[in-house]
């Protein structure tokens, strides 16, 4: 089946009936091919590894246990690639480093932010690229080895993970099933009184040169607003870091400010606060461990680095060279060793909602200088840097992707 937006957009209507159900905290997302009824058999199995959540986190970790000999087991609610999670949007570098470039869509070699009082023009050091969440998810599936199988994650008793449609018992288990954090010892996560933000966009024919960000309360107090051309696509959306905010009427007025229909609805909650990696003897990837970078809300490429890093602690324990808990131990140093620079991104993204609009737009204008945006934007890559995906790996001497 094509891939691209129109296709997707006519098994959309052929879904919905045409109508448009645009929900927070909902996904619609054209196709549908998850098993239902009949069909989720019962599920009753062990595995060395259980990886739940086959998103960027979960299929990160997958892709760094492939040739291991580990018997890896990933489950989702969902097939691979069904539910778009994001407005995909990633360093291109990160694509590339991972061999996904045919999933690319567009680039994008400046910024453009809008205010009330000023819109700025920023060259980036790097590209930025939008891409397609199904052919991206389905190559870097292709770069793991392991089952795959439907099914819903209740909740977990030591190694034994409940689900729909069983119980699955795992030497390991990884939860990146996203800002819930299921399988976490207490709780799981609750809007609107957690550390998250709500983001909600609308997915309309167009085209567009410019990936664009409006940074205007009268959108949204605190957040902003946001275009991301794809390809005959455009991803328009507002993200409140305030969670009681409802983001659906400005992004429905973001939209139409732009021209473009309001159809095709994604959003969800998103984490903006680093919480422990691991917990109660279960590896937490991506947005279950608030890897989404707060003030930007860039949360893919962090849960393919902090997937990557988790892979790598795994396949040590199963070539034997590390216990279990050394293999924790290490991976939440390792997220915990990140703290920092999450911290002053927290900071920014409560400060900026508090300047004045015209100080704002001074500032922005203010940074507007070749060597300042090399050093700001070089340091925001280097949260989570490409360069990680072909680092040398003991164990695996040759990367199963080498950077091009
Ligand atoms: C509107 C919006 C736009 C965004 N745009 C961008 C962007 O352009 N760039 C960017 O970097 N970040 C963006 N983000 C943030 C980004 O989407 C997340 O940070 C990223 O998806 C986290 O990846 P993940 O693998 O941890 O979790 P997810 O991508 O959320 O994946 C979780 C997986 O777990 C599955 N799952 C969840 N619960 C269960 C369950 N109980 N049982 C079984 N399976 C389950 C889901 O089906 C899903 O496949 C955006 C977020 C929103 C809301």
């Amino acid at each position: 089946m094509s891939s691209g937006p129109q296709a997707r957009a006519l098994e959309c209507e052929r879904i919905c009936g045409g109508e448009d159900k645009g929900l927070n905290n909902m996904v619609l997302m054209p196709v549908r091919a998850t098993k239902r009824g009949d069909q989720r058999t019962p599920l009753q199995r062990d595995c060395d590894v259980l990886i739940c959540g086959a998103s960027f986190g979960g299929l990160a970790v997958a892709r760094e246990l492939a040739g291991s000999g580990a018997d890896v087991l990933v489950i989702d609610r969902y097939e691979i690639g069904e539910r778009q999670t994001s407005a995909c949007g990633i360093p291109t570098e990160w694509l590339r480093a991972l061999g996904l470039q045919e999933s690319l869509q567009q680039t994008f070699a400046e910024l453009v932010i809008h205010t009330p009082h000023a819109a700025v023009r920023y060259a980036l050091p790097w590209t930025f690229s939008t891409f397609d969440y199904r052919t991206m998810c389905a190559l870097l599936a292709d770069q793991g080895s392991f089952d795959f199988e439907t099914a819903t994650v209740h909740g977990r008793r030591e190694r034994t993970v409940h689900t729909d449609r069983g119980e699955i018992r795992a030497g390991a288990i990884v939860d990146a099933l996203g800002w819930r954090r299921v399988l976490g010892a207490g709780e799981t996560i609750q809007p609107p009184e957690a550390l998250l933000s709500r983001g909600l966009e609308v997915h309309p024919f167009g085209s567009g040169q410019d990936m664009e960000v409006w940074i205007d309360r009268s959108y949204v107090p605190a957040g902003y607003g946001w275009s991301f051309p794809a390809d005959g696509e455009l991803r328009i959306g507002v993200g409140s870091f305030d969670p009681r905010f409802h983001v659906r009427e400005p992004t429905v007025r973001l939209a139409r400010d732009l021209s473009a229909d309001t159809v095709r609805y994604q959003g969800n909650w998103i984490p903006h606060a680093l919480r422990d990696a691991t917990e109660d003897g279960v590896f937490f990837v991506g947005d279950s461990a608030g890897h989404c970078l707060p003030l930007t809300a860039e949360g893919i490429r962090t849960a393919l680095y902090f997937g990557l890093a988790c892979g790598r602690e795994l396949r040590a324990v199963v070539a034997g060279w590390q216990g279990h808990d050394r293999a924790l131990a290490r991976y939440h140093a390792f997220s915990a060793s990140h703290a920092l620079p999450f911290r002053w991104m927290l900071r920014a993204q409560r400060l900026i909602p508090r300047l004045a609009p015209r100080l704002l737009a001074g500032s922005l204008r203010a940074i507007d200088r070749k060597r300042f945006l090399d050093w700001a934007f070089g340091h925001y890559l280097a949260v989570a840097h490409p360069g990680f995906v072909g680092e040398r790996v003991p164990g695996r001497e040759i990367p199963i992707v080498t950077a091009s």
